[in-house]
């Protein structure tokens, strides 16, 4: 600035909204009249066209007064006259700080007296520092965003800017308030005056460093959304890549399980549904867990035999032959099996012909007898016969439902029932399918087996028979049922009723003998790899008796399996066995015989009857134990019993009650007494009203003190009145008795029909007495004659009907 206070009078103008400052060259315009006028006078005057320009306090004062200016304001050269509209727009350039000392005119435009005001101050080092702090906080400025003309920058940079200079150009560029701008050109300290730049600009600065946050933030928020939207779009692309991928690999599974639905020959709705899961199939992401859940049961579906069967090639004749050739004996079972494939053959051939036909009937099959007697022996050589595959399931123990209709996919592990495993593992839909101990079929809470067996099994409902898992019907009217069991009495009513019944009864000595010769010793000879290995009749014979006690031949087989083994062992060491195995060789073999003779070392005894039985694992002998005990009245019974045996026990003791006087027992022997009945060897559960006789002579032989002859067997059902009724199984019971060595049977003499399927061997050995009552029973089974009372009178309480006739 100009170090000599120079002093003028020149135009003078009001400014308001603007700001101009020393050192700074600016456009400004000018509308008001006055303000005009001065402009022009100003560039009329000298060539400098010096004007002086003075801040208005108020900017709503339209005409102000030299009052309403601020006293110091800046001594401006104008370049660049324009004029547009009446409004004029110069270059104002400003010179110096002047002070307005006095106003000359006031019209047409002020004219004032105006005077240098300088800066004060001395040029310090410590003002080059305020100074560089402030450059840098501007060059902060510029770089957090603000607008500033970038040629100033680089002048202000460049170091030949005073501080006083400095101070304005920076102000100039600064966000002031009105009275802040004054206040800066009224200072005339320049330390004071940068020092109060370097405020404002600092204040500028945070301002620019919020907004820059606030900025970064929305910037941040902005991109991390950004970022977010750009991963979901790539994770995308990748899942959609993978998804081929595994579309790829899956694709194989697809199209593996696409061509097994085209082969297996599916019925139209099943195939539909098979397609549309598998349509949901290849949709399935490889990680979804539902994956593996329809690949099983994809698997399950397209793997079942819809219709892949065997041809029924044979002929009933070829038939019989095979059965013969597998099997000894078993003449009546054959029989009745051949007649069954017969009608079947013929319900085929009528039914291709006439759909309409009724075909319906007992058409399952359902193999009786004690275990070993060939029931799934005939099952194999009927599967053999017919050409059709062979498949076996047992129903032991099952008491759910779902084993048999399996369990709903949805389950985990969830599989499909015995049947459609059977029948997926047969791998045809027309098998020989044996269920084997369908008497041992349960049945509780979790539903009843035995009605879903019977809609597998009933010809009826089995066209389209419902697996749970599998969840589409499944034809089983192609498969041959074959149901096997022990005992009739714990099979469900309504099966049985659908069941044709073929009872196998247990094998004599004879017959046992020769399925042993012709039967099973070949085969383990065959199966042990001997090439010659012979062995006496003395020896089966002897195994038979001393080795084995079964109705059937399991054991049999297994003492003849036994002594292959040890003869396949003995040729591999070089010490091959040459000669035939007779009963000692066999008895060194086996070891010391399992059983002894039943009948050894009993003695006729009081209270003991040897009772007939006919069990789970074929006929046998029991000795009945009954005793007499001080007591009132009860019978008391032990040994596994049933609930008709333990009945049939009262109806005995009751006759002996009413017909004490005939028994010679004492009338009212009941009041002090207790009879108990102990049937032994309480392993086998024993039931069914056959005992009621043997139980019966044990008591009266235990309350009139006469011993029972072990060796006359008895059965036979009894009533209150004394009558011996018809019983089951009399050939296994007779069997039973002539293998335990008994001399004599008493039967019901409504079961001497019976006595035709007795093997005649049996009959030559064993005296076979009939009784219709009680009475023949004890004359035949105790060892002397009954004593009755001697007659009084008649002391009967009981009703006339009641009396013995
Ligand atoms: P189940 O099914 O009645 O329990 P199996 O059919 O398993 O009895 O028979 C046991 C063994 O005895 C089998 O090896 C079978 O071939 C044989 N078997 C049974 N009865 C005869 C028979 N009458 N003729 C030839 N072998 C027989």
């Amino acid at each position: 600035m100009n170090e000599t206070q120079i002093e003028k009078i020149i135009p003078a103008v009001a400014i308001r909204d603007t700001s101009i400052f020393p050192y700074l060259s600016v456009p400004l315009s000018f509308g008001r009249p006055k303000s005009t006028a001065a402009v022009k006078a100003a560039f009329r005057g000298t060539s400098e066209r010096f004007l002086a320009i003075f801040p208005q306090k108020d900017p709503q004062i339209e005409n102000p007064q030299a009052s309403d200016l601020y006293p110091i304001g800046v001594l401006v050269t104008l370049e660049n006259f324009l004029e547009t509209n009446g409004l004029i727009t110069v270059i104002a350039k400003g010179i110096s700080r002047i002070r307005l000392e006095e106003v000359v005119s006031k019209d047409p435009y002020f004219v004032a007296r105006v005077s240098e005001s300088p800066d004060i101050g001395e040029k310090t080092n410590e003002m080059k520092i305020l100074s560089s702090h402030i450059l840098n906080e501007f060059r902060k400025a510029f770089n957090l965003g603000k607008q500033v003309d970038i040629g100033m920058l680089m002048k202000l940079s460049s170091g030949i800017v005073s501080p006083s200079e400095l101070s304005y150009q920076i102000a100039s560029n600064l966000d002031l308030k009105p009275e802040e701008r004054q206040g800066l050109l009224e200072e005339t300290n320049v330390k004071k005056r940068l020092e109060k730049v370097a405020s404002y600009l600092a204040r500028e600065i945070k301002i620019l460093e919020l907004d820059q946050s606030i900025t970064n933030k929305t910037q941040a928020r902005f991109e991390k959304e950004m970022k977010e939207a750009v991963l979901r779009e790539k994770k995308r692309a990748i899942e959609e890549q993978l998804g081929e991928l595994s579309g790829a690999e899956g694709d194989e599974r697809v199209t593996e399980f696409r061509q097994r639905i085209k082969m297996a020959g599916m019925p139209s709705e099943v195939k539909k549904k098979a397609e549309k899961e598998l349509g949901r199939f290849a949709q399935i992401p490889p990680v979804s867990p539902e994956r593996p859940y329809l690949d099983n049961w994809l698997d399950w579906l397209t793997g079942m035999p819809w219709s892949k069967k065997t041809p029924d090639k044979t002929s009933i004749s070829r038939a019989a032959k095979i059965l013969n050739e597998d099997h000894y004996g078993l003449e009546k079972v054959k029989e009745r099996v051949i007649e069954y494939l017969a009608v079947m053959k013929l319900k085929q051939k009528n039914g291709a012909k006439n759909k309409n036909k009724d075909l319906s009937g007992p058409t399952i099959l359902c193999f009786m007898g004690p275990p070993g007697v060939g029931k799934t022996s005939i099952g194999k050589s009927i599967a053999r016969a017919l050409g059709r595959k062979f498949i076996r399931v047992s129903l032991g123990g099952i008491r759910d439902e779902a084993e048999i209709r399996g369990h709903r996919r949805t389950y985990v592990g969830a599989l499909p029932g015995r049947i459609i495993q059977g029948i997926k593992d047969a791998g045809t839909n027309n098998p020989v399918f044996m269920l084997d101990e369908i008497d041992k079929l349960g049945q509780d809470f979790r539903g009843d087996p035995s009605s879903a067996l019977l809609e597998a099994l009933d010809p009826e409902q089995n066209k389209e028979f419902s697996d749970h898992y599998l969840e589409v019907p499944f034809d089983l009217s192609e498969v041959m049922f074959i149901c096997t069991g022990n005992i009739l009495d714990t099979i469900p009513p309504a099966l049985r009723d659908r069941m044709e019944i073929i009872r196998f009864s247990g094998y004599t000595q004879e017959e046992k003998f020769s399925i042993g010769k012709k039967f099973l010793w070949p085969k383990q000879v065959a199966a042990h790899g001997l090439s010659r290995a012979k062995i006496k009749d003395e020896a089966i014979e002897e195994i038979i008796r001393r080795y084995t006690r079964e109705s059937g031949v399991r054991e049999l087989e297994r003492k003849l399996a036994n002594i292959c083994r040890k003869m396949a062992k003995l040729e591999a060491e070089g010490k091959p066995v040459k000669e035939a195995i007779d009963a000692g060789k066999a008895s060194k073999f086996l070891g010391t015989e399992r059983y002894s003779s039943l009948l050894a070392g009993k003695k006729d005894e009081v209270g003991t009857a040897t009772g007939l039985a006919w069990t789970e694992a074929g006929g046998e002998i029991l000795f009945i134990e009954a005793a007499i005990m001080p007591g009132r009245g009860r019978v008391i019974l032990t040994g596994h019993l049933g609930e008709v045996m333990k009945e049939s026990a009262r109806a005995g003791f009751s006759y002996i009650r009413s017909h004490w006087q005939e028994l010679g027992v004492p009338r009212d022997f009941a009041k002090d007494v207790d009879v108990h009945i102990h049937v032994p060897e309480g392993a086998v559960r024993k039931d069914g009203p056959s005992a009621g006789v043997s139980m019966t002579t044990a008591l009266i032989s235990a309350l009139t003190g006469i011993p029972v002859k072990k060796e006359v067997g008895m059965t036979g059902e009894i009533t209150l009145r004394g009558k011996v009724l018809e019983i089951g199984g009399v050939k296994e019971k007779v069997i039973a008795a002539h293998m335990a060595g008994l001399k004599e049977v008493v039967l019901p003499k409504e079961n001497k029909k019976n006595l035709d399927d007795v093997p005649s061997s049996v009959r030559r050995d064993l005296k076979i007495s009939f009784a219709e009552e009680i009475g023949e029973v004890l004359e035949q089974a105790l060892v002397e004659k009954i004593k009755p009372k001697p007659q009084k009178k008649v002391e009967s309480r009981l009703p006339v009907s009641m009396l013995p006739a």
